[in-house]
């Protein structure tokens, strides 16, 4: 039976949401066009998340485990991935499109001479063959793609596919892999962590990005307030992070994060097409702009024309009220 090999990243030894995402992705993959999902899971102590594979429906687990695979390191983990590769021969590889995704993807089609796809949405049978529905064009349009040739590589667009479990037996097999630490051609040399940040972006249900109409920093602070009554995360256009108003981590769009939340407001936000690239899987878009012709207001399900420092400390005294929050 054709395997689907998904790489399923781990983190210690817990596999990390965007792996389970990638095993419904899988899942949802053998539905349309059959085969096996097989978890590939790299890491010093990838093992212990072999079981969490298996209750997300991987019918075997194919772990390659080194102490050189702590912390991820590109060269390393495709070295890893390139051994579990030989031993699955899989038509298809599925990873999430996250920070790790992107960077092994396309490095390991490379290397097997396999068809590229990326962002994928949702499977499809056309014709008998699998297709992949793919956001392009900034999430403006959606292209249905069908490769010409196998295998496939493909990354998978993050929070399409809900994780469930599905339990399977679950067997796990374990992949030599030779590692030195010449393999890895760069090293982390300094690790800053970030101050504040509040929730990760990409999990928070409730988000308030800030734009440029913010004025400056300071504004942020009561984008803050607003989203501690929600319990949510505060994200920001590319021309408040490039202002150097907040981080460039918080940046959301086309070349920053991609985000699904329940709740999005956008808060001084004019809505360029490559911002909105990464809120279009946001269930409800809330714009606060002072201008009504603002193009955010045709992707919003709500809208205020109103200068954002008169809504803002209201809307957050209704919500608190309203929740008894905050
Ligand atoms: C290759 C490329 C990639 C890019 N990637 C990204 C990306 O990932 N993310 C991203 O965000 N952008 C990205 N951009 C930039 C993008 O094109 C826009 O320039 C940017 O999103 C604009 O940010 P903004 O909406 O905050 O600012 P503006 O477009 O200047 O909009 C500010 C808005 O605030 C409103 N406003 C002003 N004062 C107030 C007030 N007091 N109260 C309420 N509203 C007010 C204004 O009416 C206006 O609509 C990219 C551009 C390129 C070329």
């Amino acid at each position: 039976m054709a395997t689907i090999l998904c790489y399923a990243p781990v983190v210690g030894d817990r596999l990390t949401r965007s792996g389970q995402e990638v095993l419904a992705a899988g899942r949802a993959a053998a539905q349309v066009a059959g085969g096996s999902v097989v978890a590939a899971l790299v890491g010093a102590r990838a093992k212990s998340a072999a079981s969490a594979a298996g209750r997300h429906g991987a019918a075997k687990a194919l772990v390659a485990e080194h102490a050189l695979l702590e912390p991820y390191q590109a060269d390393a983990y495709l070295k890893a991935l390139q051994a579990i590769v030989q031993a699955a021969s899989p038509r298809l590889l599925l990873f999430p499109s996250d920070s790790q995704g992107r960077e092994l993807a396309p490095r390991l089609a490379h290397r097997l001479r396999a068809t590229l796809i990326t962002e994928a949405q949702a499977f499809a049978s056309k014709d008998g063959t699998l297709a992949f529905t793919c956001q392009t064009y900034g999430g403006k349009a959606v292209a249905t793609l069908i490769a010409q040739a196998e295998p496939v590589v493909a990354t998978v667009r993050p929070k399409t596919f809900s994780p469930s479990e599905a339990p399977t037996a679950g067997e796990i097999t374990p992949i030599a892999v030779t590692l030195t630490p010449q393999d890895a051609r760069t090293r982390v040399a300094r690790k800053i962590q970030e101050e504040g940040g509040g929730m990760d972006l990409e999990v928070a249900k409730v988000v308030i990005g800030g734009g440029r109409g913010l004025g400056g920093p300071e504004a942020f602070k009561l984008l803050e307030e607003l989203a501690q009554v929600f319990r949510g995360a505060v994200g920001a256009s590319r021309a408040a992070t490039d202002a150097g108003w907040v981080p460039t981590s918080w940046q959301i769009g086309q070349t920053g994060r991609s985000i699904s939340p329940d709740l999005y407001i956008a808060v001084g936000i004019s809505g360029a097409t490559q911002h909105i690239a990464g809120v279009a899987s946001a269930k409800t878009i809330v714009a606060i702009n002072r201008d009504a012709e603002a193009p955010i207001f045709k992707v919003a399900q709500l809208g205020i024309v109103d200068d954002y420092r008169a809504i803002l400390p209201r809307l957050a005294a209704k919500v608190r009220e309203v929740t008894g929050k905050g």
